[in-house]
């Protein structure tokens, strides 16, 4: 079978919703997902999306990302994620994200390890889910967005260096789906760990066409482990992870002897580093703690709903008993090496989020970084598609249309239609 499509977007995780809803509109859109439509890791985020706070934070922001990066981020992606936020959050607010805010409408922010500041904007403790689910629904008012599920991308079609589309396979049928542009946004590759914070299906798939087409990668070595996830013994697979913002509301990480080991607020890989050294010590009981009993039990269940029920089903109540926590894979850095509009290195082949690298989050990752990261790269990607693809649409539309579409491009400020 083959169809064809101006962009084919593999992923519906943040990075390729956002992408999509950010395409214009008389583009023809095909995204496949290899699972049901809200099996990705963006469903799953618990702490937040970061956000600049307002322009003298700029310095600060930055500096608290290449820090947690440990040097090694691109300065250049940096600055872009950082001064292009708050642009992004709004649109978000526009597609309908309903953040929590403080009692006079401003946004109400949390902080987490490695932020210098409460900058992060949330839903209470799922703010992916309540994120996704305002995309999902912009989703089904877009008539030129098709979405297949349950259909993977197993290949691309490159010929001299330019990528022709995508290779999918559906039903035990291998589809050819013919682009003008193919964006990979298949997230990363926790689902290859035996613990892991990431669902199953997210298994470096991308990334593996990417090794087999010859395409560049970059910074596959740093791998995130986060360092809150629930122990629990004899457990495999997808773990429960123990939001980061837990401790940037007075969360206190402890050892076996209930002494305070390490500053709970410091970057993933510090934290993480410092509870296997603890771990290591004891061997008939892998794990340390995450003491939340100087916190109030309202004040607990109301800011983590989600977290705070997933933790009585398994017997903690966390106003009076420590949780057991131990560090387990939770992120990949690295990714198919892109620029700053997700653009790979082959022709027309584009890959987002965690799936692309950047090269933003140095060898690790700044919390609540990555929701950015899809809406802030996905966004620059959309309209650089639109600019070069939109001198390409063959039919001439309906009168209707083009007024839609008229007005559309100038409220975008885009005079490019004048000059076609
Ligand atoms: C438990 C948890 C909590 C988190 N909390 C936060 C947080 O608070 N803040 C934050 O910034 N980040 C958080 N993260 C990280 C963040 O959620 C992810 O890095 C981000 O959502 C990745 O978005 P994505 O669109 O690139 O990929 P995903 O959301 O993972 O989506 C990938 C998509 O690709 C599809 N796919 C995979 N392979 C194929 C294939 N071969 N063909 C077709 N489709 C395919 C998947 O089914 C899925 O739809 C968290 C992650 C986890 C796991």
């Amino acid at each position: 079978m083959i169809k064809s499509c101006d962009v084919l977007i593999a992923g519906t995780g943040i990075a390729g919703v956002y992408t999509a809803l950010n395409l214009n509109k008389n583009l023809n859109v095909i995204m496949v997902t290899k699972e049901g439509l809200k099996d990705c890791n963006s469903y799953l985020a618990q702490g937040g999306i970061s956000t600049l706070l307002n322009e003298d934070d700029i310095e600060s922001y930055i500096e608290d990302t290449l820090k947690a990066g440990n040097n090694k981020n691109d300065k250049k992606a940096v600055e872009v994620l950082v001064k292009e936020s708050r642009d992004n959050i709004k649109r978000l607010v526009n597609y309908g994200v309903n953040f929590d805010r403080e009692k006079d409408g401003s946004l109400s922010y949390t902080r987490e390890g490695g932020h210098s500041k409460f900058r992060i904007a949330h839903i209470k403790d799922e703010t992916g889910k309540y994120i996704m689910e305002s995309l999902y629904k912009e989703l089904e008012k877009r008539s030129n967005i098709e979405v297949i599920q349950h259909c993977k991308l197993i290949d691309i079609i490159k010929k001299n260096n330019k990528c022709l589309g995508g290779i999918c396979r559906y039903n035990a049928q291998d589809i050819q789906i013919h682009s003008k542009a193919t964006i990979i946004a298949t997230g990363g590759l926790g689902g290859l760990f035996i613990s892991t914070t990431n669902y199953p299906c997210i298994s470096g798939d991308g990334i593996a066409i990417a090794l087999k087409n010859d395409i560049e990668i970059k910074d596959i070595n740093y791998l995130q482990l986060h360092p809150t996830v629930l122990y629990e013994k004899n457990e495999t697979g997808k773990r429960l992870l123990l939001s980061e913002s837990m401790r940037g509301e007075g969360g206190i990480i402890r050892n076996q002897r209930g002494e305070e080991f390490v500053d709970s607020l410091k970057p993933r890989d510090v934290v993480s580093k410092a509870e296997l050294e603890q771990i290591a010590s004891t061997p008939d009981k892998p794990y340390v703690y995450l003491d939340m009993t100087k916190l109030d039990k309202d004040f607990l269940m109301k800011r983590f709903p989600f977290i705070y029920n997933e933790c009585l089903k398994r017997g903690y109540r966390m106003e009076k008993d420590m949780l057991p926590v131990a560090p387990a894979h939770h992120y990949a850095m690295g990714g198919i090496k892109v620029g700053t509009h997700g653009e790979t290195n082959v022709i027309d082949l584009y890959a987002l989020g965690e799936a692309g690298c950047t090269g933003v989050h140095g060898s690790n990752r700044l919390a609540s970084n990555s929701l950015l990261e899809g809406v802030v790269f996905g966004y620059r990607c959309a309209r650089k598609l639109n600019d070069e693809l939109y001198c390409e649409v063959k039919e001439y539309p309906s009168r209707d249309k083009l007024n839609e579409f008229l007005k559309e491009r100038l409220n975008n400020n885009y005079v490019k239609l004048l000059n076609c």
